[in-house]
């Protein structure tokens, strides 16, 4: 959340040089100006964090293929736009994501696998034959690192494998050493907030040193080391050569000297952010990451978050990702050999309790409603039922419960398919049939999931309507749209 406030409070003056912003500074979130959005909507940095995000959780697992499709979504189509469109992207991710199709292209025709397949393509086998690096060296913009913070989030509690994965989730679309290690970098200091490190920490020259273990065995390229060493901490800020420029170690500097000066108000530091000029969102948004995960949702100010664009889809992203990537440490917990590891939920994620599962009730069948008169209707079902499921016609026209179960049925996967008794006669497992056809074929949760997860069906109330659909067309568009299904007309490029 404080990401998506960086990128909407600075979105209004992107490109502006660093006099125009000394003239005019800004002081508080207002709409207009370089994208004529409205006040609280978010661009491009905030779009992609989403589609990351959305991936992490969907896939329940760093899956950069996954990343780099919903990113593509987004160009193509608008996926996780505040407006519904891509209408602003730089020219590395744009490459990249170009390459990415081109990739994805060429592996359909190798491997025989139909295009329109290759957006949900799962099996391990090909994924870790596709190659997902789309960049090359050299290219080191702060595109990156504007779309990190869910990386950190979701795998905090394993800090060896969230930096790693936080450098992978950078050299996918930007392929330089510098990116990887920003990243790295960036995304230890996310955790180290997370973990309630102090400032005087988190900003202290032997960071790196003190949590070397965190990195593995490759150290940091020398001009994120000099950054680590705190090249950063100028008192006179762009006098003393901050820029918020596009390039990363610019960008990663004017972040962190706005968090070191912001005298412990996520306010004052997102504004400093901003007023540096130039690339005044994705600098912002940067800052945002680490300040947000350091000050929490509790000191982001009331009456910008009042008008943030997607602010409750936002919200309950970060809670699914707490939910999910908690779920990630307890099967991946000695994975890294990790003896810091740290299950102390940060105060600014809410209270886990919210998040236990409910335990479906085991009912006894109370079905007995007669309806003689549909054996018609219980065709449809009969034929959708396993084998090893198939009910006498008297069992079919006399339980209406079994009838009402015909619709969620055939939407289930094979292979999750219930005895009839374990679906009619369970309302949750009911109520989660509108949520099941909406899934994405890469999605892999199984009907216990759907009916044990609270956060789940929470989620289908959550979604704003028209947010993310392409118009205000209901929910289950709204759905379908979230989850990759989109009305081919869509596509604007
Ligand atoms: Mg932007």
């Amino acid at each position: 959340m404080g990401m998506a406030l960086g990128d909407a409070l600075g979105a209004c003056v992107e490109f502006r040089p660093h006099e125009y912003l000394t003239a005019h500074p800004v002081k508080n979130l207002m709409g207009g100006g370089t994208w004529g959005l409205e006040k609280g909507q978010f661009t491009d940095d905030t779009s992609m964090a989403l589609c990351l995000a959305t991936s992490l959780i969907a896939r329940r697992d760093f899956v950069p293929y996954d990343q780099l499709v919903r990113y593509k979504w987004w160009y193509q189509y608008g996926y996780m736009s505040s407006t519904g469109k891509c209408f602003d992207i730089g020219a590395a991710t744009r490459q990249s994501i170009i390459q990415f199709e081109k990739n994805q292209k060429d592996f359909a025709n190798k491997t025989s696998i139909p295009i329109d397949y290759m957006d949900f393509l799962c099996d391990p086998n090909c994924l870790s034959e596709f190659n997902v690096y789309c960049s090359e060296a050299g290219v080191a913009g702060n595109g990156a690192l504007m779309r990190l913070a869910p990386v950190p989030l979701f795998f905090y509690r394993n800090p060896k494998k969230a930096v790693e994965y936080a450098g992978i989730s950078g050299k996918i679309t930007h392929g330089d050493d510098k990116v990887y290690d920003a990243c790295r970098f960036y995304a230890a200091l996310i955790i180290g907030a997370l973990q309630h490190k102090s400032k005087n920490e988190l900003l202290k020259e032997t960071f790196y040193t003190d949590n070397k273990i965190w990195f593995g065995d490759k150290d940091l390229h020398p001009d994120i080391q000099k950054i680590s060493d705190g090249s950063y901490k100028k008192k006179r800020g762009y006098e003393d050569g901050i820029r918020g420029k596009g390039y990363i170690i610019s960008a990663l500097e004017a972040a962190l000297w706005a968090f070191w000066s912001d005298e412990d108000s996520f306010e004052k530091g997102v504004l400093k952010a901003i007023n540096l000029g130039d690339d005044t969102d994705t600098t912002a948004a940067i800052y945002g990451q680490l300040a947000g995960a350091y000050y929490g949702y509790k000191a982001l100010p009331e009456e910008w978050l009042e008008h943030m664009y997607g602010k409750r889809f936002i919200k309950c992203l970060s809670k699914w990702i707490v939910y999910e990537g908690e779920n990630w440490s307890k099967s991946h917990i000695y994975d890294d050999g990790d003896t810091e590891h740290n299950d102390v939920l940060p105060e600014e994620i809410p209270d886990r309790s919210r998040f236990r599962r409910f335990t479906v009730h085991t009912m006894v069948s109370k079905a007995s409603d007669s309806n003689n008169d549909n054996q018609n209707i219980a065709t449809t079902y009969q034929s959708s039922m396993p084998k090893n499921d198939r009910r006498s016609s008297e069992d079919l026209t006399n339980n209406k419960p079994l009838q009402a179960a015909t619709s969620y049925q055939s939407s289930m996967s094979k292979n999750d398919r219930k005895p009839s008794q374990g679906f009619s006669d369970k309302k949750p497992l009911q109520r989660a049939t509108s949520y099941q056809p909406c899934m994405p074929e890469n999605d892999l949760r199984s009907s216990k999931d759907l009916t044990d997860n609270k956060l789940i069906q929470e989620d289908l109330e959550l979604a704003p309507p028209g947010t993310y659909s392409l118009g205000n067309s209901g929910r289950r568009q709204t759905h379908n749209y979230l989850f990759g299904k989109f009305p081919k007309s869509s596509k604007h490029s």
